[in-house]
């Protein structure tokens, strides 16, 4: 008997073999040939004999005894393969922990351990009077493991809590509980508190979403919603008690979806404290061990919850009863290696498969998001207002257009004037805002987004900037290393002492970064307590937790970072929000410049005054009139929708026309252009053969960014207004274009619905 088997190799096709043990089901991990080596792959289905009729070869072994790939995410897989152009073996070994997907690895070994678990309730004190009598430690025992939750492993009940065998055993022979074998999970989660339930009663608001989604839940709709609420209106608490109705009254399962596990400790730990063990976490931080742990626990049905970043959306739950992506504007959901494809776009087609409700929810929704939820794909829900009555901060701007903001009164002393100030990094209003929070113990959360000490190096005699030898971008100078580093390549040389094209010993260091507002903070207020995330400071597995840790604990007065420290975090302490320049993404040469910056900044705005003590932002900038900035000052996401929606009709750009970017790279630079048009030219031609009007090219042009890791880069891209005809382009040019002869060094990308441009 052929079967079909896809494996993870990159070529856009499927592989016959034949089966000398009949069939065998979709979703089954086989071991192969294939070219010399042993390679693990998923059979699809059954097998059709094509040109490998002559030489077809057995599948030497069926490594599951149940598919590895139940059938729905099998349907995921293919949905990708087939709309992200990639090949679906390759889909696959993304869609699985990498222990069950890697050939030469075998899968850790399953641990168990002894629980003691309770099998009798007894729920009256007259009750437990008669059953235990004088056995005062056996009741003392069996209540341990009641408060924990009905079982309790046998070592940590003798080791921490001191009941010993004999003890447990009583239990037993009572007919109250069973010693029995149960899946070990190692969990590094379990080991952090969750925080308290916290029992909060809906507001109105909150109460009229949930109806909503409870009525589609009960209804099995395939609906997906788009929760429109501004930042602490409370959305965590329509998901969780969402989840209380679908995962235990309807008994089903779900998946959370959250832009980084690491940035978002809170989130995770609401949904823990309410939901306990039968949430899995799938942290990046997890070794492979745990990972598949986690995926085990999942696919058995003990852990019902699955929370993570993006590929969390291929937990293998069965009988979802609901999706949710939180923050679901966030760009980290796209996948930006094969396969490339959209968390929440699968989000959406995850939840329809199962009759799920799929809930996406964000302050400032992608307009793709928006659009659907006005052309009736998604229904919109609202939380308009802030919970317990507490305002939006109000928000300033600092307008840095000509100077004028650091100019000092005649005859200040330099010694009075703050470094910050007089390094031009922070205006004096916003000095002594800090100052105020530091009087007060208050917080302040600092924003820049962009890391190291200053973005570029340059000479101030002849203008030379210094460049990455490999990349076309400026390297960045990081103090602490005393290196100049390329943030595309992470090549790194040493600080130059004279400039290579003049020899002038004259160089500045301009464009200032985290590392350079930490120094001036830290100059201006010698006495304040500071911590700095971004990437640089968090490379630990748990550095983040530790730092957010602090913030909770009241033991930081200022917290400054990049774009990290704007994501959901609810710190009622934090009474000041500062933006340190809110136009740094505002000239990058991509459509969704404004986008990104409307929301940071409403994002990061949404830090301050959660708490009684209210709070304000002030937003530095140079661009003051900007609509992004204009709407992010008065938190007016309908404002910003609006014009934006407007700016993105010539050229039209999404939500209004879909977009594939096509990349082609290589070494030669002139290779690299003769290759984007030909690629380009068998488009067109394909377009005109089929008289097709509603695919157009642009391009081919350099990529802003034309050089990366010593390869030139070409781009062109293709407008659709229906998804279908730019499916169809993007397949063609995956299978019929070929870089030819010789230039096997060339590759192209095909990057559907793309998050960036650059
Ligand atoms: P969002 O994600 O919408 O920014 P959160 O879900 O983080 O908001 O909630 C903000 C804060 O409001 C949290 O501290 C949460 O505990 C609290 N909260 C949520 N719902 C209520 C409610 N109904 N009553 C009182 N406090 C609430
Ligand atoms: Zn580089």
């Amino acid at each position: 008997m052929l079967v079909e088997v896809a494996l993870p190799v990159p070529v856009p096709r499927t592989f016959t073999y034949l089966s000398e043990s009949g069939s065998i089901p979709p979703g089954m991990r086989v071991r192969v040939p294939f070219s010399g080596r042993k390679l693990i792959g998923w059979v699809l289905g059954p097998g059709v004999a094509g040109r490998e009729l002559n030489r077809l070869r057995s599948v030497e072994r069926v490594l599951d005894d149940e598919p590895s790939l139940p059938p729905d995410l099998l349907a995921l897989c293919r949905f990708i393969a087939d709309y992200y152009t990639t090949p679906i073996g390759l889909v696959v070994r993304s869609a699985l922990p990498a222990a069950l997907a890697d050939a030469g690895r075998s899968a850790p070994p399953v641990r168990t351990r002894r629980v003691l678990r309770i099998t009798r309730e007894l729920p009256s004190l007259q009750l437990r009077d008669r059953v235990f009598g004088r056995a005062a430690r056996q009741r003392a025992c069996y209540e341990s493991v009641e408060a924990a939750g009905g079982s309790v492993a046998v070592r940590r009940l003798a080791e921490e809590l001191g009941f010993s065998l004999p003890v447990q055993q009583g239990l037993v022979a009572r007919g109250v509980a069973r010693l029995e074998e149960e899946l070990e999970v190692r969990d590094p989660f379990a080991d952090i508190p969750a925080a308290g339930p916290v029992a909060h009663v809906p507001t109105p608001a909150q109460h009229a979403a949930l109806a909503e989604l409870v009525q589609a839940a009960e209804a099995r709709a395939a609906q997906p919603f788009l929760l429109l609420g501004v930042t602490g209106s409370g959305k965590t608490l329509v998901y969780i008690e969402l989840l209380r109705h679908v995962v235990r009254a309807q008994g089903r399962s779900a998946i959370v979806l959250v832009p980084e596990i690491a940035l978002t400790p809170q989130t995770v730990a609401r949904f823990r404290a309410e939901f306990g063990d039968v949430v899995a976490v799938l942290h990046s931080a997890l070794s492979d061990g745990e990972r598949f742990d986690a995926w085990r626990a999942r696919r058995s049905g003990a852990r019902r919850i699955a929370i993570g970043a993006r590929a969390a959306i291929f937990a293998p739950v069965q009988d979802r009863g609901a999706v949710i992506v939180d923050e679901e504007h966030e760009a980290s959901y796209k996948q930006s290696e094969a396969p490339r494809y959209h968390a929440r776009e699968l989000a959406v087609v995850r939840a329809a498969n199962a009759g799920a409700v799929c809930v996406l929810g964000s302050a400032t929704p992608a307009l793709e998001s928006w659009s659907n939820a006005h052309n009736g794909k998604y229904r919109l829900l609202e939380l308009p207002a802030r919970v317990a009555g507490r305002p939006l901060p109000p928000v300033e701007v600092v307008d840095l257009r000509g100077g004028k903001v650091w100019e000092q009164s005649p005859g200040t002393p330099d010694a009075l004037v703050p470094a910050a100030v007089r390094d031009r990094i922070l205006a004096p209003v916003l000095v002594r805002a800090i100052a105020a929070r530091l009087d007060r113990a208050e917080q302040t959360i600092l924003l820049l987004n962009r890391r190291g000490y200053s973005s570029f190096v340059q000479c101030r005699n002849c203008g030379h900037v210094w460049h990455c030898a490999e990349c076309n971008v400026s390297l960045t100078y990081h103090r602490a290393r005393r290196r100049l580093v390329c943030h595309y390549c992470c090549h790194d040389q040493p600080v130059p002492e004279r400039c290579p094209e003049c020899a002038a010993a004259d160089i500045s260091l301009r464009g200032v970064g985290t590392e350079q507002v930490e120094r001036a903070v830290a100059d201006t207020f010698p006495q304040a307590r500071i911590a700095r995330m971004d990437v640089d400071t968090t490379s630990g597995k748990w550095a983040h937790h530790q730092i957010l840790e602090r913030v909770a604990n009241r033991e930081l007065d200022i917290l400054l970072g990049t774009q990290m420290i704007a994501k959901g975090l609810d710190f009622p302490g934090v009474t000041l929000v500062g933006v340190v320049n809110a136009d740094v993404a505002m000239n990058l040469p991509d459509f969704r410049a404004s986008e990104r910056t409307f929301q940071l900044l409403t994002q990061v705005a949404g830090r301050a005054g959660r708490g009684p003590a209210g709070g304000e932002v002030l937003i530095q900038t140079a661009l003051p009139a900007h609509y992004a900035i204009r709407a992010a000052i008065r938190h007016d996401y309908r404002e910003f929708a609006t014009r934006e929606l407007e700016e993105r009709r010539g050229p039209a750009y999404p939500p209004h026309q879909r977009l594939a970017n096509v990349v082609l790279s290589g070494t030669a630079e002139p290779a690299v252009q003769d290759a984007a048009q030909a690629a380009a030219d068998s488009v067109l031609e394909l377009l005109d053969q089929h008289a097709v009007r509603t695919v157009t090219l642009t391009g081919p042009a350099p990529c802003p960014i034309d050089r990366i890791r010593g390869r030139w880069r070409w781009h062109f891209l293709l407008r659709s207004t229906a998804a279908g005809p730019l499916g169809a382009v993007c397949r063609h040019l995956q299978l019929r274009y070929e870089p030819g002869p010789g230039r096997a060094e060339l590759r192209m990308i095909v990057d559907r619905d793309p998050v960036s441009l650059l």
